[in-house]
């Protein structure tokens, strides 16, 4: 149940976001008052996990408190108030998305809904799920194509599936700039692809992927195409109709809602064909003990006890971005975006992957300090109240097509006030003479980033 104070958000949804709006948003984020090290939190690792406002958290406790049951399971009240709720989120949920109730599957995270299609084409290609499922099936010398930029959990998934199954992964190059290589995707698309996996915007390059474009190139040649949907669900309006993909990966914690919950997106005639990732109780019809029969989506991808609170919770968190307006939201983290890449920019020493000033990008910019570790960086940043964070975020290949192994992230999200990036961007101008390097060097330039 949503409980959305629209005193607090009518007040800040004439126009668009600015400061002073934001200001007023984030008095529904407790979190963000907190002071860390002795300084105001400067909250910058929204890419991470975002800050979750009051309304979700009263709506997690809400359904705790009045509506606790299983759901699809018991004839008494609180079952039925439960189930009803729960399947209402699911619709809330999906229609956020562009996409149908049944099209919609619970999972814990991202990582999960991916896994899921995987784990369903590698049972495809052991001959589960009969003839109907045959069209899913992988052989030895099919290819799984991804990119360079590719979160691990859309990556090492399709590298099990071809582990089972004798495909090969191959990945679209990442230019200088940190672009998708459209002519080496034109190139590697080909007629062996059956699965192009992609991220629609990169956690650590900030970088838009052309969707409709990409998927284009695979459904010309019969492709499947997973979308992570991960880092643009948050702060974009999405249509996964119109975009044109197949399935699609979210994860609830990044977009105001509650961890332990995310959502797989399956077009309904695939997911009707579809053989199970996980088995047991809640996604069957009928069990004998030598076989079962399975139910129809999205139960048959639901075994087990739900994680009822927390998709009702996530229904709270997208009436909360519906309430502010999608748009807006883009808006200001484009916003906040380009101010953090011009910012980081003007340091000495200091170089940003990914797309530089001007051209679009996402609201967050990873850097490397010339002479000074990532992992300094964040301690520096941590002592003056910054939360960035720092390492390979989960993108190994990326960092090393870059010859780098750590970078640091800022990532905003729409509680984050311009004077935060300003703070944040003060604060990493003095890093490199923290650490002893008081004598500026040749600023570093995008080429020996990318060298
Ligand atoms: N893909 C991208 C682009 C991500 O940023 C993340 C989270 N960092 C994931 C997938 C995985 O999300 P989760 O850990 O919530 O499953």
């Amino acid at each position: 149940m949503s409980v959305v104070r629209d005193d607090q958000l009518n007040q800040a949804s004439a126009g668009p976001l600015t400061n002073a709006a934001v200001v007023t948003l984030r008095a529904d984020f407790p979190a963000l008052a907190a002071s860390v090290n002795g300084h105001p939190l400067v909250y910058l690792d929204s890419a991470a996990t975002s800050q979750k406002p009051l309304q979700v958290l009263d709506a997690e406790r809400d359904f705790a408190i009045n509506h606790t049951s299983a759901v699809h399971r018991g004839v008494h009240t609180l079952a039925g108030e439960a189930t009803e709720l729960f399947e209402a989120a699911r619709g809330r949920v999906a229609g956020f998305v562009g996409a149908e109730p049944h099209e919609l599957v619970w999972t814990t995270n991202a990582t999960e809904a991916i896994n899921l299609v995987a784990y369903g084409i590698s049972n495809a290609s052991l001959g589960l799920g009969g003839a109907a499922a045959a069209r899913f099936a992988l052989k030895p010398g099919d290819e799984i194509v991804v990119t360079e930029m590719e979160h691990h959990a859309n990556l090492v998934p399709w590298q099990e599936l071809a582990a089972r199954t004798g495909a090969h992964v191959r990945a679209i190059r990442v230019t200088d700039d940190g672009l998708l290589d459209l002519d080496h995707a034109a190139e590697l698309i080909g007629d062996r692809t059956r699965i192009l996996a992609f991220t629609h915007v990169s956690n650590v390059l900030g970088t838009i992927n052309p969707v409709t474009e990409l998927a284009a190139l695979a459904h010309e040649v019969s492709a499947l195409v997973m979308l992570d949907a991960c880092q643009s669900a948050p702060n974009r309006p999405l249509n996964l109709h119109e975009l044109g993909v197949d399935f699609a990966a979210v994860s609830g914690h990044k977009m105001l809602g509650p961890t332990g919950v995310g959502a797989l997106y399956g077009r309904a005639e695939l997911l009707a064909d579809l053989p199970p990732f996980m088995t047991g109780g809640s996604m069957i019809t009928t069990v004998r003990i030598e076989k079962s029969e399975y139910l129809p989506p999205p139960q048959r991808f639901e075994a087990g006890t739900q994680r009822v609170s927390q998709a009702v919770a996530l229904a709270a968190a997208v009436d909360y971005l519906d309430a502010v307006g999608l748009d807006r939201i883009h808006d200001w983290e484009a916003q906040l975006g380009q101010r953090l890449v011009t910012g980081l920019a003007e340091i000495d020493g200091v170089a940003v992957l990914g797309p530089g000033e001007g051209v679009e990008r996402a609201g967050l910019a990873s850097f490397i300090v010339d002479g000074v570790h990532a992992h300094d960086v964040g301690q520096f940043l941590d002592d003056r109240g910054i939360a960035a964070r720092v390492g390979h975020h989960c993108t190994q290949p990326l960092h090393r097509r870059f010859g780098i192994i750590a970078t640091t992230r800022a990532s905003a999200y729409l509680y984050t006030t311009t004077d935060e990036i300003d703070e944040f961007l003060d604060a990493v101008r003095g890093v490199r003479s923290f650490f002893g390097h008081a004598e500026p060097a040749a600023p570093a330039t995008r080429s020996q980033v990318n060298a």
